[in-house]
């Protein structure tokens, strides 16, 4: 019993925006508004474990960094992975029992980040452009709208920050599956001769070879 009750307990907001930094940089809006969204969501999905918690981030890799502070799921845990489908939410999901959620950011505070994340982007677009006087003057004021997004966003509850629905999804698919995991049937590759996972190599003329060697790197 206790050692269930010393499990399940997750981050507080304080102690996820410190770790943040460690595995982020600095605490930048995403990853504030991941580490909120993740908090909120611990409180709305039922859990006997946490390692029953797997995450789906929708967008920003920044966002996943918060999200991971606050759920302690991560990339390397196989627990969270990336969806490549361009909006600020995420699902959260318990595995063994299939319930699911999903959290998406009020309209209102999305919008205003996706200002704030153009003129970033257009900054790093003119940087190689313009010169260092002027680079340092504009990050300066970048960083106060970030400074004062988060101050602001701090003041406002969950629910006015995020949109929470029931999610039509089975969470394993929210895991790494198990052959990126493992490495259960290994080969020789024929050409640099790195043990592979056996069904990720491919043939092309008549011999098994990496991906990197069949020229199909990351894919
Ligand atoms: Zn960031
Ligand atoms: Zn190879």
């Amino acid at each position: 019993m206790t050692n269930e009750k010393k499990e399940m307990k997750f981050p507080s907001l304080k102690e996820a925006l410190e770790t943040i930094p460690k595995i982020h940089g600095h605490v930048c809006t995403a990853s504030y508004l991941g580490a909120r969204m993740g908090l909120y969501a611990m409180k709305h999905i039922k859990l006997k474990r946490k390692k029953d918690l797997a995450v789906g981030v929708e967008i920003l890799t920044c966002a996943a960094d918060g999200i991971a502070a606050a759920t302690q799921c991560s990339f390397g845990g196989g627990r969270l992975i990336h969806l490549d489908h361009g909006k600020f939410s995420a699902f959260f999901g318990n595995w063994m029992t299939k319930e699911a959620i999903r959290l998406k950011l009020n309209p209102a505070i999305d919008m205003e980040h996706v200002l704030y994340g153009n003129a970033l982007s257009k900054f790093y677009h003119d940087l190689p452009k313009i010169t260092m006087e002027d680079a340092k003057k504009r990050k300066a004021d970048l960083k106060k709208i970030e400074d004062s997004l988060i101050e602001k966003w701090d003041k406002i509850s969950d629910d006015e920050l995020f949109i929470l629905e029931k999610a039509d999804l089975d969470p394993n698919i929210l895991k790494a599956p198990l052959d990126q995991q493992y490495i259960s049937k290994p080969i020789e590759c024929e050409s640099c001769g790195d043990i592979t996972e056996s069904s990720k190599t491919t043939v092309k003329e008549g011999r098994s070879l990496c991906k990197t060697c069949a020229g199909i790197f990351g894919e």
